[in-house]
């Protein structure tokens, strides 16, 4: 028989003190250890850039389908032979993707510069031009869309991001009343770092609601929409369908990239969108392009052949960083479980797993675990202007160190959360 063990809070004071001591001396013998581990960004691992590696043989030929000659200039929307793949995994008509470089987030910083200094198609006047600018950000959320929106002068207002997307309820209450807020972030699928997933209901409701801004925007990044951690292969909501639906055609911009599905410094990256904002898009980008790396894009199709070959190569990521994502419950659960001073998600998909300790301890065990030789993601970095203001949240990236790195590194964070929480309770 089991038995549950106590929540800390619930302990004596004797009871914690002693506690204390033991965990403290588990402590230094961590820090004895001499560790050197890093589960601060998501990177893939070098075993599945290997999977990748034919890529680098790759393209054997340099015409696309048409006979034309994919080393000249030209082609600002990409090749049509990427972008019907894309435009298969993403749900939506070729006509509405275009490729690009290397990077969804240059995208990003593309498309909200260009709202900034021209404004988009429903702008009565170009962004910078109103006295401010908001983006509605849920939270815990990805740091570089707060630190982009941060450089380009956008102030961002948070709402919690729930098990199925945004609290839609207090975006919908924000949105309607202040036309200064333009936009606002989603990760809809396997979310940067909760794992969550927007259900349809969500989106179609974030999709129809009303905006006191005309040109409101959702940036829809779907940065993780094939890399699913388990068979069940979740499906995203179809945005640009639920937008155009409710009247809204121009509402969502979808981001994606094949950063995490060939190679994060080498991949491709995409914009699906409606008509009219795919044409704006490459109206602004004539200016600043004559074209992106077809010879990129060719080896990409060579290699993967159609999504279902991106789908395949997904499930072999997959067999390579389960086992990382099963680690790190392992070590959680079977420390702390019960314990009444964590909690943590078991995502189904993406790069991250969201851990949440007693409040006012996050910065502790991460600067504990400095100090132990285990690098963790800043605390606050999941936050806007890097601000929780619980000081209780902690992003857990443990695909790039190897399998026994991430049990190693992972059975010390425990440690560390553990001493921060008793040294919290028997300071009170
Ligand atoms: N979007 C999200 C949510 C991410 O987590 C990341 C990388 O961690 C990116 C975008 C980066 O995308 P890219 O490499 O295409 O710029």
């Amino acid at each position: 028989m089991t038995t549950t063990p106590a929540h800390l809070s619930e302990l004596s004071a004797d009871d914690l003190a002693a506690r204390l001591t033991t965990v403290q001396a588990e402590y230094e013998a961590l820090k004895a250890g001499g560790l050197k581990l890093d589960l601060t960004r998501g990177k893939p691992g070098a075993d599945q850039l290997d999977l990748s590696n034919g890529l680098l043989g790759l393209p054997t030929g340099y015409r696309d389908r048409s006979g034309t000659d994919l080393r000249n200039y030209g082609g600002l929307d990409g090749l049509v032979e990427l972008r019907e793949i894309f435009a298969d995994l993403l749900g939506v008509d070729v006509a509405n993707v275009v490729c690009g470089g290397n990077s969804s987030l240059t995208i990003m910083h593309q498309v909200l510069s260009a709202m900034l200094l021209k404004g988009g198609p429903d702008s009565p006047r170009p962004w910078s031009q109103e006295p401010v600018v908001k983006f509605i950000c849920p939270v815990p959320g990805y740091d570089r869309h707060f630190t982009m929106l941060a450089e380009l002068g956008i102030e961002m207002v948070s709402v919690p991001m729930n098990a199925d997307g945004p609290d839609v309820v207090a975006v919908r209450a924000l949105v309607a009343e202040d036309p200064s807020i333009k936009g606002m972030w989603i990760v809809p699928t396997y979310a940067n770092p909760t794992g969550a997933v927007c259900s349809t209901a969500v989106a179609a409701d974030l999709m129809a609601m009303d905006t006191a801004a005309p040109d409101f925007r959702i940036f829809w990044d779907n940065a993780y929409a094939v890399h699913h951690l388990t068979e069940e292969e979740t499906k995203s909501a179809d945005a640009l369908g639920l937008a155009a639906v409710s009247g809204h055609p121009n509402r969502p911009l979808i981001f994606a990239s094949t950063s995490k599905i060939s190679l994060a410094g080498a991949g491709v990256a995409a914009l699906a969108a409606s008509s009219e904002n795919i044409a704006w898009y490459l109206a602004r980008l004539g200016f600043a392009s004559i074209g992106p790396d077809k010879l990129n894009h060719l080896r990409h199709v060579e290699f993967f052949g159609d999504a279902n070959g991106v789908r395949a190569h997904m499930r072999k990521h997959r067999e390579l960083i389960a086992p990382k994502f099963a680690a790190v419950e392992a070590a959680l659960s079977g420390r702390l479980t019960g314990l009444g001073i964590a909690e943590w998600t078991v995502p189904t998909g993406g790069y991250f797993v969201n851990l949440d300790v007693v409040d006012g301890t996050a910065s502790r065990v991460i600067s504990l675990a400095k100090e132990a030789g285990i690098a963790l993601t800043a605390a606050g970095s999941a936050f806007p202007y890097g601000n929780d203001p619980f000081d209780r949240n902690i992003r857990l990236a443990p695909t790039f160190p190897v399998l026994a790195e991430v049990e190693a590194a992972m059975a010390g964070v425990a440690v560390c959360v553990e001493l921060a929480a008793l040294e919290s309770f028997t300071s009170a």
